[in-house]
């Protein structure tokens, strides 16, 4: 009896101990449903992002994109102790553009591909991956390589668009698809590589593909459902269709009688976006021309609005409300989608809230960011397409002996790689200082007449020359292209100090309260700068060419700066011979480092070595042909002169068995998952023996090199 009742007793506890972990359990799983548990990001915490330094939680840190960080523990008295915390490979060895976001010790970023990453920021555990599977036959479709410059986060979710045009909300605790919706017209070459931002609870993304011929715009989507909210077109739709409201209208005089519309306008909003919760302006970074040249695309001469601009929008309906336009009747790819910093500067006798770019045209803009009003512009960098930008009417006035490209090719800085690119800058209150990834890159426009315009391929109606060949060319080519970490001063608009690169296409910036600048460059170091100086600190081989900007984060008080490193992007797999000098190889990481950090990096594996090349046995013109053919249709993606960039295959290397389906892969599109096009619509079989030709001949070039590189090392 007695141990009848203790029984009883026993699971009749046990009755409600079950009775109150099933009701812990349902309450748990409710206020999941309505809490979540990770990226608990939204307006409220975004715009107090300072109050919580540790967190890296949007794009640029916070909405002003500044890309400063608060923290401090790491300083420029101790970062000679830093070390490796962490590292993780990517999937893929490409082009690594993202930013990283940390949101409560946990690292979401993005790598080639599109694939989402989430790591424990703190030991570099991947907690969970998501690959959207872009289909092969869209990776071609890009001008720049298949990059993605990250995530947004807001109220439990990660957002992220697609290289194919899919903006995608995933479950930041699982990474688990909750919505995606289709953003582009995939009847064009549509592609997104753009970081999404979040304002309001409206995802807003932009795309890319101005260099094939599209139509830019930017959408709004809800960002509980992925419903459209509002969508802002930047260029008019064509003549077919004028518009009836004042803004239409405006752009549409813009673009007068006999303008091209059959590729888009251009225009596209590829990168840039800032937003200012006081004005509730959302910036837009406004891309290039489709085509580029402007004698084909824009006979009357007009504006063409709004290419090359800096426009703000109503965030909340997405209606226009300013624009600057930094470069009217473009004809340079002279994209104003750089990155835009806002900050209040102390202009005159007051504060000024400004918007600040250095677009790829070469000059320092300041701009009233309530109205778009020019305060100053100044170049930043060499420029020679125009003297100086008017301050009265805000226009450049532009230096015909080089501006004007319409009857012989004038070589021209900058180029379309930019005296600045997308790498972002930064901007530190501190020092008041911006600090730019500055390059010189000329390039020779000339006006194309036998320009042939298509839907598949490239249209810029600019002619692509071949790069030089042999060594004392290429040498004094490669004289001609610098680059620089330039600090520059923003109320006075001039340097306060500059710090020499060997070559162009250096890493995006990061400025932090510990009286640092981070960058990592392109011959494959990261590196650490005094802020108010310039003076080098601390770096360390990245074992890559580094493209991306930095970040600072910390857990229980310990700060990390990251980056992700992996040479390539446009310029970077086009300009191989710049690699070949810097020496350096396409690594795909993510990089954390801290105070006394101690991990090493393993070696890199020695590059297999190529099987050699069938005699060379093709006549010289057939050889020029395939030089010239090569050069208009393989060299951005395969690297000027047949010297890749690493990214993409070095076609001088190539096996016998690709060789051998040589034809099936360029014209068939054998390679088509690996994200070779098929150019069956713009080559002949006799063209494709031609480019074949002129890479035997290039991979004999460069053993003869190797053997005189060989012999001259004593
Ligand atoms: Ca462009």
């Amino acid at each position: 009896m007695h141990v009848e009742l203790a029984r009883h007793e026993r699971s009749r506890r046990s009755g409600w101990r079950w009775a109150w972990l099933a009701a812990a359990v349902l309450l748990a799983s409710l206020a999941n449903a309505t809490q979540p548990t990770a990226a608990r990001v939204d307006r409220q915490r975004l715009l107090a992002a300072d109050k919580e330094p540790g967190n890296w939680m949007a794009h640029g840190r916070t909405y002003s994109e500044q890309r400063f960080s608060p923290l401090e523990r790491i300083n420029d008295g101790n970062v000679a102790q830093l070390g490796l915390a962490w590292h993780a490979r990517l999937d893929i060895d490409h082009g690594t553009e993202a930013t990283p976001l940390v949101i409560d010790g946990v690292m979401y970023t993005t790598g080639a591909r599109s694939i989402v990453y989430a790591f424990d920021a703190r030991s570099g555990t991947l907690l969970w991956k998501y690959d959207p599977k872009v289909p092969g036959d869209r990776l071609g479709k890009g001008c720049c390589d298949i990059v993605n410059r990250g995530v947004a986060a807001w109220n439990g979710r990660i957002y992220f668009a697609s290289f194919d045009g899919r903006l995608i909300a995933l479950d930041a605790r699982r990474g688990r698809k909750v919505w995606e919706v289709q953003t582009v017209d995939l009847k064009r070459s549509y592609t997104v590589t753009g970081a999404p931002r979040i304002v309001n609870g409206k995802v807003i993304i932009g795309n890319g593909g101005a260099e094939f011929g599209v139509r830019g715009y930017v959408t709004a989507y809800d960002a509980r459902n992925g419903r459209q909210a509002w969508r802002f077109y930047t260029v008019p739709a064509g003549p077919a269709k004028p518009g009836d409201d004042a803004v239409t209208k405006m752009m549409a005089a813009s673009w007068p009688a006999g303008a091209v519309w059959a590729f888009g306008g251009g225009g596209t909003v590829w990168d840039s976006m800032a937003y200012d919760p006081q004005l509730n302006l959302l910036y837009l970074g406004v891309g290039n021309a489709s085509p580029w040249n402007r004698y084909v695309r824009n006979p009357g001469r007009g504006d063409n609005l709004f290419l090359s601009s800096i426009v703000a929008l109503n965030a909340d309906n997405g209606r226009y409300v300013w624009h600057y336009q930094t470069t009217p009747n473009e004809g340079w790819d002279y994209t104003a989608t750089q990155h835009l910093i806002l900050a209040d500067l102390p202009l005159g006798e007051q504060m000024v809230p400004v918007i600040m770019q250095a677009p790829k045209n070469g000059f320092f803009y300041v701009l009233d960011r309530r109205n778009g009003k020019l305060v100053s512009a100044q170049p930043f960098s060499k420029v020679t397409w125009a003297t100086h930008v008017d301050l009265a009417t805000g226009r450049p006035v532009e230096n015909p002996d080089v501006s004007d490209y319409s009857q012989q090719a004038k070589l021209t800085w900058p180029g379309p790689l930019g005296a600045h690119n997308w790498n972002p800058m930064a901007y530190s209150p501190r020092t008041g200082l911006v600090y730019i990834p500055e390059q010189e890159a000329p390039f020779p426009y000339i006006n194309d007449p036998n320009a042939r315009f298509n839907r598949r391929g490239w249209n810029t109606g600019v002619t692509l020359p071949p790069a030089p060949e042999d060594a004392a060319s290429v040498a004094q080519m490669l004289q001609l292209f610098k680059g620089s970490l330039l600090a520059w001063d923003p109320v006075q608009q001039k340097p306060a100090w500059k710090v020499p690169y060997k070559s162009p296409g250096n890493g995006g910036l990061l400025a932090t309260a510990g009286n640092l600048v981070f960058q990592g460059t392109a011959d494959g170091r990261f590196v650490a700068y005094s802020a108010d100086k310039g003076e080098t600190l601390w770096q360390t081989d990245a074992q890559s060419g580094i493209v991306a900007a930095p970040i600072s984060y910390a857990v229980d008080g310990e700060q990390y700066i990251a980056v992700m490193v992996g040479w390539g992007g446009g310029f970077p797999r086009y300009a191989g011979q710049i690699a070949a000098q810097n020496q350096v190889r396409t690594v795909s990481r993510v990089l954390v480092y801290k105070l006394g950090g101690s991990q090493v990096l393993p070696a890199l594996a020695a590059l297999a070595p190529a099987d050699p090349p069938p005699p060379s046995t093709a006549d010289a013109a057939t050889i020029d042909r395939g030089r010239q053919l090569f050069s208009a249709h393989c060299s951005f993606c395969h690297g000027a002169a047949a010297v890749s960039g690493g990214s993409v295959p070095d076609l001088r290397r190539m096996s016998v068995a690709t060789r051998q389906s040589f034809a099936g892969i360029v014209l068939g599109g054998l390679r088509l998952q690996a994200g070779m096009p098929a150019f069956a619509e713009l080559l002949s079989l006799p063209d494709v023996e031609a480019i074949n030709a002129y890479l035997v001949k290039r991979a004999h070039d460069e053993i003869a090199e190797r053997v005189q590189q060989s012999s001259a090392t004593p």
